[in-house]
């Protein structure tokens, strides 16, 4: 069967990776029909808006897309594409798998854990008020009004909304992908000792959903920072891990950390009808265009798509290409080797060749 998706290359080092990816796919023999649709600076360009009506029409008919990063210009410009894709579509949960690949360098062997990021709700929300802005002055009046606080008028403001409906729906889908998966345990990530309402809700809601799966799958809370701590020292300690939209952000990245950086932690962004595949790292602008940048993040969240189109054979052979590249060391990208300015180290593009060639 033919399946036909939206690829949306991003911006910076999207294009480059999302190429090599479309090409690793294609190699399994996995008959795609690939629709193009732009987001981001090329976006800009073509239509004056960084996210079109018609790049989430293709995503929304499709219900499947490969994503490559899009650069957020920081305090000015456009709000986040990558947000916004999330909020349009739906895209409430976020599965970020952080899975050790002998060959990488790491400090820590054999990790396999997943994180599950709620994508829709937090201080992600987009609510925010300008310092010195009318909007501001009367929010910062309100607050004092009924709390008796004092905030600082020259203060700029974030909202953190945390519903109950939104935590009902992540950890149900962090549980039922836990059984799917059949992953032991599942830890809640909050700080629920500091932010009552938020958190607080977020936690007692877990509970909640927790009971239903007793017996079944262990559960588990932690506070934020000490899951930081917890996360460098003992690892293997944890399975799943559930969390609101800012702290799933940060653990993330720290377990993209644990098994060898960002260049080869996959995402990808799920919601009722429609799920987009990307990358867990950004743009990287500093590398746009170079042909330096490690696709593997990208390809094995092309992985994780062909799994979600029930393409196992295909995600299989891919993902042990992957590993085998990796393991040999040899055809790999400058952060897979022991330096970063390792003369051996081959291009994006080269890897995914190297990725090819193995594909059996
Ligand atoms: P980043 O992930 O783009 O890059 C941070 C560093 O990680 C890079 O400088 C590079 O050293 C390394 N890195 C990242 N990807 C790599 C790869 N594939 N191969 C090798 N090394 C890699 O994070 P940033 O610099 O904070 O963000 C750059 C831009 O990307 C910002 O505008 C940010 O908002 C945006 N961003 C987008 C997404 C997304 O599209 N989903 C996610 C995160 C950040």
């Amino acid at each position: 069967m033919s399946h036909k998706i939206t690829l949306i290359p991003g911006d910076g080092i999207g294009p480059e990776l999302t190429e090599a990816a479309r090409r690793c796919v294609e190699a399994t023999g996995v008959k795609i029909e690939w629709e193009k649709a732009v987001a981001g600076q090329e976006a800009m360009e073509k239509t004056g808006e960084p996210l079109p009506d018609a790049t989430l029409d293709s995503v929304r008919k499709n219900k499947v897309a490969l994503k490559g990063p899009i650069t957020t210009p920081i305090g000015s410009g456009f709000r986040s594409v990558n947000v916004a894709i999330r909020h349009a579509l739906d895209l409430y949960a976020c599965v970020r798998p952080a899975k050790s690949y002998p060959g990488t360098k790491t400090f820590y062997k054999n990790i396999d854990l997943v994180v599950i990021r709620e994508n829709s709700e937090d201080l992600y929300a987009g609510i925010e008020f300008e310092e010195g802005s009318f909007g501001t002055q009367k929010l910062i009046a309100s607050i004092e009004e009924y709390t008796k606080k004092k905030i600082r008028p020259d203060s700029g403001i974030s909202i953190k909304p945390i519903s109950r409906y939104a935590t009902e729906r992540i950890v149900k889908f962090a549980f039922e992908y836990a059984l799917k998966n059949k992953r032991k345990k599942v830890t809640v990530v909050t700080k629920a000792n500091i932010m009552k309402f938020t958190d607080g809700l977020f936690l007692k809601t877990s509970r909640e959903v927790a009971r239903h799966y007793e017996g079944k799958v262990i559960f588990e809370e932690a506070l934020v920072d000490n899951m930081a701590m917890q996360l460098v020292q003992k690892p293997h300690n944890y399975d799943l891990l559930v969390l609101p939209n800012l702290y799933g952000d940060i653990i993330s990245d720290l377990c993209a950390g644990l098994i060898g950086g960002l260049g080869i932690a996959p995402g990808a962004n799920i919601g009722e009808h429609t799920a987009v595949f990307e990358a867990v790292h950004g743009s990287a602008p500093k590398y746009a265009g170079m042909n330096k940048a490690n696709p593997t993040a990208m390809i094995l969240s092309a992985v994780l798509m062909l799994r979600h189109l029930k393409e196992e054979k295909a995600a299989d052979k891919l993902e042990s290409a992957v590993k085998e590249v990796i393991a040999e060391g040899k055809s790999v990208t400058y952060d897979l080797k022991p330096t970063p300015a390792d003369p051996s180290a081959v291009g994006t593009k080269e890897m995914a060749d190297a990725i090819i060639r193995k594909i059996r």
